[in-house]
């Protein structure tokens, strides 16, 4: 079956070959006579999905034996709660705000520490990331909070800051939702990293945080404790009933993932597919996007045309060629074209067919 390609910032397309055998497994997973959704998550078959999908996960990113992987639940707005209440111990935490979804992090924490912004993108429209020799850094933070792909301005950190470098002790707190698994993570400079599934791993309902252990048992006394990291880590992620089908998914996407070579075999297709479509926009004459060259996300590419009185029919168009959900976050309006892993060069190669078309058209 062909299916159409689908563009969506999250939830996002997924592999075929895994949704397939999802449907193959849904009555009767591997001859248990139970569909996993039907699984007690303490018996002998869900505990075994689960730990696949933990040292599945471990190989791919090269997880180090001193961070813990945990699976929770509420998403990565949650972790906006969630990592002020483990790891402020009530004190100062500084952000670097490139973006929307680093600004909810930072005003969410307000209500838990002293957050204090190091550097903010705001007055370039969210267009570029200050250097990190000019942020300002709290000598007293706790943590120096960054979000490393911003999904709806289109903004990637190519690198993670080393926080020792600019004089900081603090721990680096990355929110990865929306390109976990897309590139390598240098763990030597992180201290927790949180992602969303819904993205690049599978159905939304499970938010992977990889924390490392001296971060762990420090909660405020507030913190629910099923959001408490360590009391999730000494429960293998099984405090309370998990979210087992969404596990169960990304444990099929990280088997697809290391069918496919693995992290950087996904990052030099992700590299490709990014390129092609840019390398399209900057050279049409026609549409653009505003992103500094040098913070240009591979996943999510926002484009604009000429006048925006035209959207409708560009998206109508594209519909009716098989590429769904390019419409713009509405908070920037124009096109976003988001290339997770599970999207193929030739979903890439058809937009931008599709892009030539339409200019031709309309230019
Ligand atoms: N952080 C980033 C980078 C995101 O893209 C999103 C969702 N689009 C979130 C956080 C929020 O995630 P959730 O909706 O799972 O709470």
């Amino acid at each position: 079956m062909k299916r159409p390609y689908n563009f969506s910032a999250g939830p996002a397309t997924l592999p075929p070959e895994v949704l397939e055998q999802a449907a193959a497994e849904m009555l009767d997973w591997h001859g248990s006579g139970m569909g996993v959704m039907e699984m007690s998550h303490r018996g002998r078959e869900f505990t075994s999905i689960r730990d696949q999908a933990e040292a599945d996960l471990r190989e791919l990113m090269a997880v180090p034996a001193h961070f813990k992987v945990l699976f929770m639940q509420g998403g990565g707005l949650a972790q906006n709660a969630i990592v002020p209440m483990n790891l402020s111990r009530g004190g100062a935490a500084d952000f670097v705000v490139t973006g929307s979804w680093s600004q909810k992090s930072h005003k969410e924490a307000k209500r838990y520490c002293t957050a204090h912004v190091a550097a903010s993108n705001d007055a370039d429209r969210h267009t570029r990331i200050p250097a990190p020799e000019s942020w300002k850094l709290d000598a007293k933070a706790a943590y120096v909070h960054l979000c490393t792909n911003e999904t709806i301005h289109g903004v990637e950190f190519q690198s993670l800051p080393d926080l020792k470098a600019l004089g900081s002790d603090a721990a680096l707190v990355i929110d990865c939702s929306s390109h976990i698994a897309t590139r390598p993570i240098d763990w030597s400079r992180v201290g927790l990293a949180f992602a969303g599934a819904q993205k690049n791993i599978g159905p939304s309902g499970v938010t992977i945080v990889f924390v490392r252990e001296d971060l762990l048992g420090h909660a405020l006394p507030v913190c629910p404790s099923v959001f408490d990291y360590k009391v999730v880590a000494d429960n293998d992620s099984m405090l309370n009933t998990p979210p087992t089908y969404a596990i169960y998914i990304a444990g099929l996407v990280f088997q697809w993932l290391k069918r496919q070579g693995g992290i950087a075999a996904m990052e030099q297709r992700n590299v490709t597919k990014a390129q092609l479509v840019y390398d399209y926009v900057d050279t049409s004459g026609y549409y653009r996007n505003e992103v500094d060259k040098s913070c240009r996300s591979r996943m999510n590419i926002p484009f604009f045309l000429p006048d925006d009185k035209l959207n409708d029919a560009f998206l109508a168009g594209a519909k009716e060629r098989g590429l769904l959900q390019l419409k713009g976050h509405k908070s920037v309006g124009g096109m976003r074209a988001s290339l997770y892993n599970a999207m193929p060069l030739a979903g890439a190669q058809a937009l931008v067919d599709y892009m030539r078309e339409f200019a031709a058209r309309h230019g």
